[in-house]
This record gives structure tokens, sequence and C-alpha cells, in this order.
């Protein structure tokens, strides 16, 4: 095994080797390369060498900069996932969850009095805050005297 490591560490000498995406996608050709143990598919069979030599140059490309940009767009459009792995909801509602909660979260804030409401006088435009949920109630104005009736 110590022959073999220093093999692989001699050929990937100045190259950019194994990241994330690498490991994700050798993951995948290997469930690709089991699959065709069990389906004799020509587009299977073509796909897994495709994949198979993209990963390859992959490894062994000197472009470290431009491979790294992939592996960090890999990283950024799995994270999600990644994040929700260990969770006990599935994906979807996790993620349906949070975008939901995030939304509520937003409308609530500027509102920050949820007993009550703003209502505008309807002559002199004064901002009133009234109970909310009571349903009809009498508002009077404290700057015009205006008496109105109004569902909150
Ligand atoms: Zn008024």
């Amino acid at each position: 095994m110590g022959k073999f490591n220093m093999w692989m560490q001699r050929i990937l000498y100045g190259r950019y080797g194994i990241d994330s995406l690498n490991k994700f996608l050798l993951t995948v050709s290997f469930v690709l390369i089991a699959a065709g143990l069990f389906y004799h598919g020509k587009i299977l069979r073509i796909v897994t060498v495709m994949l198979l030599i993209y990963i390859y140059c992959r490894m062994f490309s000197r472009n470290h900069v431009m491979r790294a940009r992939e592996n960090q767009k890999f990283l950024e459009m799995t994270s999600d996932f990644r994040k929700n792995k260990g969770g006990s909801g599935s994906y979807r509602s996790g993620t349906g969850y949070g975008a939901g909660y995030g939304s509520y979260a937003r409308a609530a804030r500027p509102q920050k009095d949820k007993d009550h409401k703003i209502l505008r006088c309807p002559t002199c435009g004064a901002k009133l805050r009234v109970p909310k949920g009571v349903g009809k109630i009498n508002i009077t104005c404290p700057h015009c005297n205006l008496k109105f009736i109004k569902k909150v």
C-alpha cells in the first residue's frame, strides 16, 4: 500500500487530484458500474466511460483555479442537501418549512405588535393604533375627533 501511495503521489504531483466533486463523481461512477453488471445498456456504458474520463481529466488537470471553481460550484449546489442530511425530515419538506418560516418572519417583522392594527383616519389621515380581531369597534380620532366604525 505504501508503494501504491508513493506511486499515486508521484503521478498526482502538480496535478489537481481528488476534491469533493471528484469524490462524488467517483461514487456515481461506481454506482453506474454496479448498475452495468445487471443492466447491459449501451447508453449506460457510454455514460459511465464519459464520467470516468471526466474524473480523470479533472484529477490530472494542472488548471487548479478552474477545478477549484467547479468544486466550489458543486459544494454550493449541494450545500442545502448536505446540511439536511443528518436531519429526520426529507430534503423537500425541510427546505419547504425553512422557506415558509423565513417569509413569515419577514412579513411579521415590520408589525411589532400583532394584537394591534394601524388604521388611518379617513379625514385627517392620522395613524391610529386599534386592537385587532375584536370585530366592529367605535374609533374616535384623537386629532380631529372624528368618530367612525371599523371592523378589525
Ligand atoms: Zn382624524
